[in-house]
C-alpha cells in the first residue's frame, strides 16, 4: 500500500473518530475498529481506483480524445489509404 497525503487526512479523521468512541467504549475497542475502517476505506479507495483506469484503458488520444486501443487511436490511426 502506497502511503500518500490524502492518507494522512484519513488518519486525522479517524484519530478524532476514535476520540469520540473512546467515552462510549474501552479504548482498545475504538482502536481496533478504527484500524479495520481504515483497512476497508484503503482497499476501497483501491478497488474504485482500479475501475477507473480499467475504464480508461490504455489511455486517451491526445488529438482527439478516443480511447485507445493497442496504443492506437481508433479514429486518427487508421489507414489514410
Ligand atoms: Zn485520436
Amino acid at each position: 500500500m502506497k502511503f500518500e497525503r490524502r492518507d494522512l487526512l484519513l488518519i486525522v479523521g479517524l484519530l478524532l473518530f476514535m476520540i469520540g468512541l473512546i467515552p462510549f467504549m474501552a479504548p482498545v475497542y475504538a482502536v481496533v475498529i478504527v484500524t479495520i475502517m481504515y483497512f476497508v476505506i484503503k482497499v476501497f479507495v483501491g478497488k474504485r481506483r482500479k475501475s477507473i483506469q480499467k475504464d480508461v484503458g490504455a489511455g486517451i488520444c491526445m488529438e482527439c480524445g478516443s480511447k485507445l486501443l493497442d496504443m492506437k487511436c481508433t479514429s486518427c490511426d487508421q489507414p489514410s489509404s
